[in-house]
């Protein structure tokens, strides 16, 4: 019988230690976040490469591939696969032959965080979580509690008090308990520590359960299948917790396994702000594990972790490559934005502008080559940061236009 999921068990990548996947885990009993082990050798006897082109149009086609092992549990909106798209004038901009933008801006909640979201609440209800918790930026907290909401699981989130009002809208009107903190993503962290340890709570903090990152994976796999199955050059992604990033690395891997891509993996290049870079400053040093960020501030709040639990696995993900780590400020993020939508139409979030600006300098330091096939992830929509845009007065609309509107093409 085909297997809606060739999911075998969980490991840790410290110790090596393994658990069931049937029952309720969060981290290993050694702190270190768990990941998922699938039987791809059987996996490869009984599916074809070929076979997932032929289904719909969600992340949900690789499910052999996802931790849900009945499809009744699936809690989906239609998220994933997004559009890869090729952007040839600001390739040229910054004299790039094949530069593409991967979109999660056309997602559920209008990030990527529902890619994780819809994986890991379909699993949290597959194992019998009848309630979780989490800590949040902003955009992690919004798909959790909506999703939480379809799977009919109460979610309480916990955030900071400057955190974005749209991300507070989105979890009020989810149903969702709501708590704020007058801190950091950090502080919001130690909060929801305390609450899992007095009531037992299941814990949805970032990689501190193991399914959020099997479906920030399709990302992964999704660009793999929208290049035919050749695998890019480089690949940038702005770097918070890192899920993202190690997810990609994953399903690459798993794709190699599986012989179903070939060749040398995409150098992996992780983006961050440089007013919290924890992960650049390893990378700087060679170590393999970061240090916290202190005061940590920038507009691209996604990015915005001063810690985070799987560096070890980002900094592996990155030396395991040949990729690397960069900053980039928030005025050159927000110049960045503003070229990406008057160049190509696309209005992207300051994370995923991050990325842009990474690939220009990249670019121009020669890291990047001029015919290398290059991947930037726009991990959300820029419509929701309604805040942080700042235009100039006289562009945002003349005086008495109507009086005085004339046509600025007079023809050849
Ligand atoms: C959360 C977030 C990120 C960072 O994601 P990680 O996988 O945690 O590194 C990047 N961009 C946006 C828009 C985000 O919301
Ligand atoms: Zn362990």
């Amino acid at each position: 019988m085909l297997k809606f999921s060739y999911i075998s068990h969980l490991y840790c990548p410290k110790c090596g230690n393994t658990f069931g996947t049937s029952e309720q885990h969060q981290v290993c009993t050694c702190g270190s976040p768990l990941l998922v082990t699938y039987d791809l050798e059987k996996m490869k006897k009984n599916v074809a490469p070929g076979e997932w082109g032929t289904r719909e149009l969600t992340l949900w086609r690789y499910h052999e591939l996802l931790p849900v092992e009945e499809e009744i549990n699936v809690v989906s909106l239609g998220e994933g696969m997004t559009p890869l798209i090729p952007l040839r004038k600001l390739g040229n901009d910054m004299s790039i032959g094949s530069l593409y933008m991967k979109d999660e801006a056309l997602i559920p909640t209008g990030t990527f965080k529902a890619r994780g979201a819809a994986v890991g609440v379909s699993k949290a209800k597959e194992v019998g979580v009848k309630e979780l918790v989490m800590p949040t930026n902003g955009n992690a907290g919004a798909a959790w509690a909506l999703y939480a909401a379809r799977a009919g699981i109460i979610a309480t989130i916990v955030m900071p008090t400057d955190a974005p009002k749209i991300n507070r809208n989105e979890i009020a009107l989810s149903g969702a308990n709501l708590y704020l903190v007058n801190g950091l993503i950090s502080d919001a962290g130690k909060i929801v520590g305390k609450a899992v340890k007095d009531y037992n709570l299941y814990d949805a903090s970032t990689l501190k359960e193991p399914y959020r990152i099997e479906g920030k994976k399709t990302m992964g796999l999704e660009i793999a299948e929208q290049l035919n199955w050749n695998m890019p050059d480089v690949i940038l992604y702005p770097t918070g917790g890192g899920v993202g990033l190690i997810g990609i690395y994953k399903a690459l891997n798993e794709l190699k396994e599986l012989g179903w891509v070939k060749g040398k993996l995409p150098r992996l290049v992780a983006v961050q702000s440089t007013g919290c870079a924890p992960i650049v400053e390893a990378w700087e040093e060679g170590k393999h594990e970061s240090v916290f960020w202190k005061n940590s501030e920038t507009v691209a709040f996604g990015i915005n972790v001063p810690k985070a639990l799987g560096d070890f696995l980002v900094l592996d993900a990155i030396y395991n490559t040949d990729g690397c780590a960069i900053a980039i400020d928030d005025e050159s993020m927000l110049k960045e934005q503003e070229k990406v939508a008057n160049m190509e139409g696309c209005f992207i979030c300051p994370e995923g502008a991050a990325t842009f600006a990474a690939i220009r300098s990249l670019r121009e330091s020669g890291w990047v080559g001029q015919d290398e096939t290059v991947v930037a992830l726009n991990t959300g929509a820029g419509i929701k940061y309604p805040d942080i845009i700042e235009v100039s007065p006289g562009m945002l609309g003349k005086e008495d236009s109507i009086n005085k509107l004339e046509p600025v093409y007079k023809g050849d």
